[in-house]
Order: C-alpha cells, then sequence, then structure tokens
C-alpha cells in the first residue's frame, strides 16, 4: 500500500480509473453517512439502544412478531424516505455518465445511488423502494406503505389483507440468487474495483473483492478504519468519502 499525502493518492486513484478498462464501485454503509444516515452497526440511543437489530430486522420476528418488528423498521424505513444522495452518490453518478465505472454493487438499502442517477445498480441486500405482499404479490412504492398499517402498527396488503414485507434482505434471509450472479459477473469482469464506504466484513459481499483479485484486477479502498483486503489494495484513502470521491471526480476532470 502506497503513503502519500491525499492529494497525490487521489490523483493515482483518478490514474487507476484511467488506466481501467472496466472500474466497478461497491460500496457499504459507509457512503450514506454523510446523507445522516448512520451505520447500522453503530451503537444507537434512545428506545432501541438495548436493543441488536438483528435480533428485530429478522425473518423470524416479521413472521412471528410483525407488529415488533414495524415497531423497529417503520421509524427507520420512514426516515430513509427522506434521505438525500450526497456528494459520493453523485460522484458515483457522475463516473458512470462518463463511462468511467460500469456499474455500482451496494450493500445499501436507501436507493441513494438510484437517486443519485446511477443507473446501473446492483442492490444485493435490496431496497426501501417497494414493499411487498407475502401472499398476492402486490407491490407497493415506499411512499405508500404508510398507508398500510392497521390498529397494531402492522402493514396489510390492501387487496388481500396478507402480511406486507419491504423488499430487503432481512436477517435470516438469503440474498437474491440472480442479484448475486449479476454482482458475481461484474466482480469477476473487474480491473479495478472502487471499495467506498465499507468495512468489506459482511459475506458474501465481502468475497466480491477477492473474485476481482483472482482474476487479476486490482482494488483500490476509500474507507475510514480497517479492512481485510487493505493489504492487497493499490491504494487506500481514508478521508471523509464524499470529499475523496468529489477530489477524484475533478482529478478526472
Ligand atoms: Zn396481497
Amino acid at each position: 500500500m502506497e503513503r502519500q499525502v491525499a492529494p497525490a493518492r487521489q490523483a493515482r486513484l483518478a490514474d487507476l480509473i484511467r488506466q481501467s478498462g472496466c472500474t466497478v464501485a461497491l460500496t457499504g454503509a459507509g457512503v450514506s453517512v454523510p446523507s445522516g444516515i448512520p451505520d447500522f452497526r453503530t451503537p444507537e440511543t434512545g428506545l432501541w439502544s438495548q436493543v441488536d437489530p438483528m435480533e428485530v430486522a429478522h425473518i423470524d420476528v416479521f413472521e412471528r412478531d410483525p407488529a415488533r418488528f414495524w415497531s423497529y423498521y417503520r421509524p427507520r424505513f420512514q426516515s430513509l424516505g427522506d434521505k438525500a444522495p450526497n456528494r459520493a452518490h453523485e460522484a458515483l453518478a457522475e463516473l458512470e455518465r462518463r463511462g468511467l465505472i460500469e456499474g455500482v454493487i451496494t450493500q445499501n438499502i436507501d436507493r441513494l445511488h438510484r437517486a443519485a442517477g446511477s443507473e446501473n445498480v446492483i442492490e444485493v441486500h435490496g431496497s426501501i423502494e417497494t414493499s411487498s405482499c407475502r401472499r398476492c404479490a402486490t407491490s407497493f412504492g415506499v411512499e405508500e406503505v404508510e398507508e398500510l398499517f392497521d390498529a397494531e402498527g402492522v402493514a396489510i396488503c390492501s387487496a388481500c389483507g396478507g402480511p406486507v414485507k419491504p423488499d430487503v434482505v432481512l436477517f435470516g434471509e438469503l440474498l437474491a440468487e440472480s442479484t448475486m450472479a449479476r454482482a458475481t459477473d461484474l466482480a469477476e469482469r473487474a480491473e479495478l474495483m472502487l471499495c467506498v464506504g465499507s468495512s468489506l466484513a459482511v459475506y458474501p459481499v465481502a468475497g466480491l473483492p477477492q473474485l476481482t483479485l483472482d482474476q487479476g484486477g486490482r482494488l483500490a479502498i476509500v474507507t475510514q478504519g480497517p479492512t481485510p483486503f487493505d493489504a492487497e489494495a493499490e491504494l487506500k484513502l481514508e478521508g471523509e468519502v464524499d470529499e475523496e470521491l468529489a477530489a477524484i471526480v475533478a482529478a478526472l476532470a
């Protein structure tokens, strides 16, 4: 790993992007932190501070005690709906428009990459964009879900009365095979994988950078804090993700 002052490293990353015939971004929670969305895994304050998200945002809880699931998930769902993309999302959308990146693989469910204008977005954990009835498969947009809650605070399908679930991958659920296949294909074709705002610790997404390395591709990491791939990366930038990416777009102009 190279150790240089930040502007030199940003210029070096711009060079890597210029030289790459296929660059793919892989993003995690850190890319949305400047939009005011806290990392799910950082300790929370208030009512739910004593609750492990993995035990509430879990498919078993959704199925056995949907009121408890929604009492945790509904406020988050609502607050995500208000959030706007930041300069990191905008930078990645701009790089795609310029033909400099092929697409974005993201672990985030906040749909902010699409909101920023990214078109080839693979949301491996799904997104809050839609929720679906588990019985009749009717799909509801994010702005429609609030109208579906019954007196117990459970989202109920307006067509059939069945349970409505966000189209996100909950804890205890498997990732969609077709989505992972697309992510795997992109990771294998990448000459450069740009990992942004992810600790690269959660499988199976954490396996994607290894696929790029195995095919002879390079990694660049823009993330605060350690990742398991730091030693194998061409370079690592550890500033604020929005500032780093905005600087890289400027360096590529
Ligand atoms: Zn239904």
